[in-house]
């Protein structure tokens, strides 16, 4: 329903909370966060408010340069805890946050098992951080587009892996995704409210387009790995 995607030196969790509310209107059922922390990336979720989730974080807050969050407004699997995003896999090394739905996820998911995977939640969404994780071989780019090569249906995507804890992925395929644009400093957002505290300078992307973010620099691409330019939009509007 929400992503929120952030990397920078300002404090992740911090950026990550202040965006969700501002897509809190869009409504929502559950909430989480993903940050790279010195311990690797860390997730706190919460079904309910945004406040459920700030009280998990008061007593242990996620300190780190990178992170993503959502806001979930569930399509498959009940409003729960080990439902709402973000989503990993078995090795924890990867984190996903969805909006859309995968429409083939069944299919995938039985492969996956066949193969050795253990899902914790109902979601579609868990099927992808499962698909990432089984296609990567270095190359988190690569292995998103593999991931995506095998998916059906709307989504929109904000990824991270512990492997290349310098980059956040984004991609928008049928459900809307922006780049925000910072000095030393990047942000995804599924609507213009949920960065423009913090940057008027936005690319939107495109169906079938993604993006590589690190905090100095935004690479624009199709799924299929061609690179494109975009114009910079301002923002002359307030939320
Ligand atoms: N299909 C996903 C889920 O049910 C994402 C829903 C959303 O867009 O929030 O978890």
């Amino acid at each position: 329903c929400g992503i929120v995607g952030y990397i920078g030196q300002k404090n992740t969790q911090e950026v990550l909370i202040e965006g969700l509310k501002k897509l809190e209107y869009r409504g929502y059922d559950s909430a989480g966060i993903a940050v790279f922390t010195d311990q690797g990336l860390q997730i706190a979720k919460a079904k309910g408010r945004i406040a459920n989730l700030e009280s998990k974080l008061e007593e242990t807050p996620l300190v780190g340069s990178a992170g993503i969050g959502h806001t979930r407004w569930a399509t498959h699997g009940k409003p729960s805890d080990a439902n709402s995003h973000p989503h990993t896999d078995n090795s924890h090394k990867f984190s996903v946050v969805h909006n859309g739905i995968v429409e083939n996820y069944l299919e995938l998911k039985d492969e996956l098992i066949a193969e050795g995977h253990h899902f914790v939640s109902e979601t579609d969404t868990e099927v992808i951080s499962h698909l990432i994780a089984r296609e990567y071989q270095g190359d988190i780019v690569k292995a998103v587009q593999k991931a995506i090569s095998q998916m059906r249906g709307a989504f929109a995507l904000g990824v991270l892996t512990e492997y290349e804890p310098n980059k956040l992925v984004a991609v928008r395929q049928a459900s809307p995704l922006i780049i925000g644009i910072g000095e030393g400093e990047n942000f995804i957002g599924s609507d213009i409210p949920a960065i423009l505290q913090y940057t008027r300078n936005v690319y939107i992307l495109n169906d079938g387009e993604m993006a590589v973010l690190t905090k100095d620099s935004v690479e624009l691409m199709t799924i299929e790995g061609n690179f494109i330019s975009r114009e910079m939009i301002h923002v002359d509007w307030d939320a």
